[in-house]
């Protein structure tokens, strides 16, 4: 038997190194995205009422409600990752990998 990179079927998602570094940030995201929501949240409104605590200029709002925006398009992309209805393909099978480490579909593993 020949042993060519592009014979199938792949023993591993770590085969592919693009494809295993994107899974492990859509896995880290979607385990973190409560947290990375609320430590950027505590972060900003800290730094606004720090800075500008007493201050009635409205322009003030403006980081608070971008702040807010990023954690609900983290925790909605979570969601979504998690319904398997976004985020990375399987190299194998061509449908969305899941948050685990085989994918949901074929079952192909990440060590
Ligand atoms: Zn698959």
């Amino acid at each position: 038997m020949n042993e060519s990179p592009n014979d199938f079927p792949m023993r591993s998602v770590d085969d592919l190194r693009t494809v295993a570094a994107q899974l492990g940030r859509q896995r880290f995201v979607v385990s973190n995205s409560r947290a990375l929501a609320l430590v950027s949240f505590a972060v900003v409104l800290f730094i606004v009422i720090r800075v500008a605590g007493d201050s009635t200029n409205r322009v003030w709002f403006l980081p608070v409600i971008a702040v807010l925006g990023f954690g609900m398009v983290v925790s909605i992309y979570s969601l979504l990752v998690r319904f398997r209805l976004v985020g990375v393909r399987c190299p194998q099978c061509n449908q969305r990998f899941g948050t685990g480490v085989h994918c949901a579909q074929c079952g192909l593993g990440q060590r």
